[in-house]
């Protein structure tokens, strides 16, 4: 059967691309969330609000890689065994502290103890043997083996940690390395959610025929928490039009951002998008993409409003792709653009060009790298293949044939941090 209208203008109104509703953000929406101080433990996973430079070298002074012994490489024999005599001995944590510096010998030093001066080379000690008071060295070592320089690792004065970066226990580790105990982070984004639909109910609660549990609001959470924001959990609305409007007027304002799921699309039950009108403004409500059509991008008065599909697949990947760059823009990080990873088809797929389209799969090796397998149901309800999938292939607009062994790409859910 012939198609009545064109997918592009199909209830009155035109499809935006991604990438336009991108740009939109990128134009519109700049960082809300303020500044405080915390302390490294309570660092991790907030978003850095300045550059941080290290105010110490790290390491401070040119130290041993090894257990063994420190030697001036000029003392040594190229071709045979050298006898020096022992004359000291440092250990981590100790001031170097040589009755003579100028002495001809070879000093007994450990892992992380400071190399004493004028010193250059450190003998393992397994490439030694004590003999009384003397040391016999084995020929063969480089000038410079085994030691560290000060500063080789971090330099006194260096950018160490950059601003709107989301940090990493990595990233406490450097910060505490270099002596700070507490960093400058932006504020949690405070968020509010809210599922809709008279039929959804709580998990735990009886549910009737006719009734689904809540599995968005329990998602999308996670999905908040693991950005850093500050969730408030504000339930089910039911599908009254009066209701959805007061509870998200009362929202907007304590919120830096109202999230929804659910009837933002075209029914008769769907109240969402005349709630927002009514209380400010939508901007866009339908995206060219595959699932996940419909993403409304609007304000209750000032306050920025995503209302994102019912389907819990659409809900996921309308976050991770669309949401997740405005929270990034709220909350001062810098934006998370996926990286897509080339593997090979391993299923024929045809789409609908001039729009964006995902499909959930696994992956497996192949004697090139990487073939990945379309999930069976790919429906935008069917939640359980985003837990066996590994990830999304990301097909473009203009693309509508794909067939097994072509290079497509790959987004791996670790890209989108789930
Ligand atoms: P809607 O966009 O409101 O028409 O919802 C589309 C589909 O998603 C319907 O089958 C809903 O029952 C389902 N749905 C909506 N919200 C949720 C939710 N929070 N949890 C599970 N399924 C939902
Ligand atoms: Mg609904």
């Amino acid at each position: 059967m012939a198609q009545l209208s064109d997918d592009c203008f199909a209830f009155g109104g035109a499809l935006t691309p991604l990438d336009d509703a991108l740009a939109v953000l990128e134009e519109r929406i700049s960082v809300v969330a303020e500044v405080e101080t915390v302390t490294l433990r309570d660092a991790l996973g907030r978003i850095l609000a300045e550059d941080i430079r290290a105010g110490r070298s790290v390491p401070p002074h040119d130290n041993s890689a090894v257990d063994g012994y420190a030697v001036r490489f000029a003392e040594l024999d190229p071709d045979g065994e050298t006898r020096l005599p022992a004359i000291g001995r440092i250990a981590a944590g100790d001031a170097p502290d040589l009755a003579d510096p100028a002495a001809r010998g070879a000093v007994r030093i450990f892992t992380g103890a400071v190399m004493p001066a004028g010193f250059d080379t450190v003998m393992m000690q397994e490439d030694c043997r004590e003999d009384g008071d003397t040391v016999r060295i084995a020929p063969g070592i480089k000038r410079g083996a085994n030691r560290r320089f000060a500063g080789e690792d971090v330099e006194e004065g260096a950018v160490i940690l950059s601003a709107g970066q989301r940090l990493r226990p990595q990233d406490l580790g450097l910060a505490a390395s270099v002596g700070l105990s507490d960093l400058p982070v932006r504020t949690r984004l405070r968020t509010a959610l809210f599922s809709t639909g008279n039929e959804l109910r709580e998990p735990g609660a009886e549910a009737a025929a006719g009734a689904v549990y809540d599995a968005n609001r329990f998602a999308l959470a996670g999905l908040l928490e693991q950005l850093g924001c500050a969730v408030s959990d504000l339930g089910i609305l039911p599908d009254d039009r009066a209701t959805i409007t007061g509870a998200l007027a009362a929202a907007g304002t304590g919120h830096d951002l109202v999230l929804t799921s659910g009837g933002v699309s075209v029914g008769e039950e769907d109240h969402v998008r005349a709630a927002v009108e009514s209380l400010g403004q939508i901007h866009f409500w339908r995206l060219a993409i595959k699932p996940g059509r419909p993403v409304a991008l609007g304000q209750i008065g000032r306050t920025p409003f995503v209302g994102l599909p019912g389907n819990p697949v659409a809900v996921m990947v309308t976050f991770l792709r669309f949401a997740r760059p405005l929270i990034d823009r709220l909350s001062g990080a810098r934006v998370h653009v996926p990286r897509l990873f080339p593997v090979r088809a391993g299923f024929d797929h045809r789409k609908k060009a001039n729009r964006r389209e995902w499909v959930r799969a696994t992956l497996e090796p192949c004697n090139d790298g990487w073939t990945a397998h379309k999930f069976a149901r790919q429906g935008a309800g069917i939640l359980s293949s985003m837990t066996a999938a590994s990830g999304l292939v990301e097909l473009p607009e203009d693309a509508t044939d794909i067939r097994a062994g072509m290079t497509v790409d790959f987004l791996p859910f670790s890209e989108l941090g789930t």
